[in-house]
């Protein structure tokens, strides 16, 4: 395998607390959501990845985490054009509704944003390119959990964030619970309760890495509102 491994430290242009800051280091245009560091790590892996493409490498990213203060990832090279040419495939855009928080991702490297936002007709804001694909791959972060060693004493940290990248859905933008229960003038859940109501009305559901109340889904912000409410239990 050939590895690059990227750390990015200038976490508030690359999430777009700095706009115009973040454009000029990352080609690509940020927003603030509250989703702030997956938006940094998928405006850092949209940089890189078309950097590469331009030297006709594919970059892929096999592990990738982040916190509000850094972005860390690891990327698989490939010399073959063709791979730089799917890669690119994965590359879109995010258009984000501050009104409601709903959010939508279309791949592509034209952003088509919806002329309005199709759950509260507010306007959208649009953040890319990004990358939209998977941030890690599954078989790497298995390999990596089977070779941890204790030797900085981390190992235990470690596998927990591997365990959590693991099941973490395949989805571009995450959402925080207490966001949305703010949002929505309700209290929060426990999160597991919380997970556990989505999946029963039938939606995948996972925790991220990117905070003890952050989670994927393939429900829609309606859709989690209708399924999370906790008035709406039988008894
Ligand atoms: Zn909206």
């Amino acid at each position: 395998r050939h590895l690059v491994c990227v750390t990015a430290t200038d976490t508030a242009p690359l999430c777009g607390a700095h706009e115009a800051s973040g454009t000029r280091s990352y080609s690509a245009v940020p927003q603030n959501t509250e989703y702030h560091p997956e938006m940094g790590l998928r405006v850092l892996l949209g940089a890189l990845v078309r950097t590469a493409a331009r030297y006709d490498v594919a970059a892929t990213p096999v592990l990738s985490h982040a916190t509000s203060h850094y972005v860390r990832t690891y990327l698989d090279l490939s010399r073959r054009a063709s791979d730089a040419n799917d890669a690119l495939e994965s590359l879109g855009y995010v258009h984000h509704c501050f009104s409601c928080l709903h959010r939508e991702s279309r791949a592509g490297l034209i952003a088509r944003p919806p002329a309005e936002c199709p759950a509260c007709g507010a306007n959208v804001r649009t953040a890319g390119p990004l990358w939209l694909g998977q941030s890690h791959d599954n078989a790497f972060v298995g390999e990596v959990c089977d070779r941890l060693t204790n030797e900085l004493g981390t190992e235990e940290r470690s596998r927990d964030l591997l365990t959590t990248l693991d099941a973490e859905l395949d989805t571009p933008t995450h959402y925080d619970q207490h966001h949305l229960c703010r949002q929505w003038g309700r209290s929060a859940s426990a999160m597991d309760e919380f997970l556990d109501r989505l999946r029963g009305a039938g939606f995948a559901a996972s925790r991220t890495h990117f905070g003890g109340t952050t989670f994927e889904t393939d429900a829609s912000v309606g859709e989690i509102e209708t399924a999370t409410d906790p008035a709406s239990d039988p008894g």
